[in-house]
């Protein structure tokens, strides 16, 4: 199973996609979470990315082709995998059809007024990456792990602000490349977690 999980930041694709990882046993790429272990890794790719991911902006489509060709060649993608978070421009979804053919493309549809406050309230475990609402979090600790939790530098409002323009301009446009291919599946993202994810499901397992 080859999927691409598509939606505005805020949207819930992070969550949805480690469900629906572990369900269908496929791997889970985020580039998201692959630029971040490199900022965190101290590499020469992370110094240069932080600075464009904590201002909202996008990171060079050449860099994304290239990180994601190489992380599709390890093996625990043989059995199928879901991008989570790429492509984000009309640019790299051309170049990854060079060595990517989605099964389908599960849009999480959430509109924008729900995105800033769920994004502002969010936050991250240091160590295991799992994200709660500060809202519905009970104490101060990751509830999975008891590692720290932190907001993420580009979750503040003036960048949320960025990254949703960033995404109508640049990546809502990817909704209409992948209708053209039949492979579209529209999710409310709107519900709770559970809700959205039986929806979710339930278009897979058509598949
Ligand atoms: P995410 O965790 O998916 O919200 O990604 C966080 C940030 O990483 C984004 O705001 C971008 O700066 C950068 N990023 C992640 N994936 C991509 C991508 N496919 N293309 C360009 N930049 C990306």
């Amino acid at each position: 199973m080859k999927l691409m999980f598509l939606g505005p930041p805020g949207a819930g694709k992070g969550t949805q996609a480690k469900m629906t990882c572990e369900r269908y046993g496929i791997a889970h790429i985020s580039t998201g979470d692959m630029l971040r272990a490199e900022i965190k890794s101290g590499s020469e790719l992370g110094l240069k990315a932080k600075a464009v991911i904590d201002a909202g902006e996008l990171v060079s489509d050449e860099i994304i082709v290239a990180m994601v060709e190489n992380r599709l060649k390890q093996d625990d993608c043989k059995n199928g995998f879901l991008l989570d978070g790429v492509p984000r421009t009309l640019a790299q979804a051309g170049a990854m059809e060079a060595f990517v053919k989605l099964d389908a493309v599960i849009d999480i549809e959430v509109p924008s007024e729900f995105l800033v406050d769920r994004i502002c309230t969010r936050r991250v475990c240091v160590a295991c990456g799992a994200t709660y609402s500060v809202k519905t979090l009970k104490g101060t600790a990751c509830e999975a792990c008891g590692a720290e939790l932190i907001q993420r530098p580009d979750d503040t409002e003036e960048t949320v602000l960025n990254r949703i323009a960033v995404y109508d301009a640049q990546t809502k446009p990817l909704v209409e490349y992948y209708k053209n291919k039949g492979i579209v599946k529209y999710i409310d993202g709107t519900g709770e977690i559970s809700a959205v994810f039986g929806d979710i499901a339930k278009e897979l397992d058509k598949l």
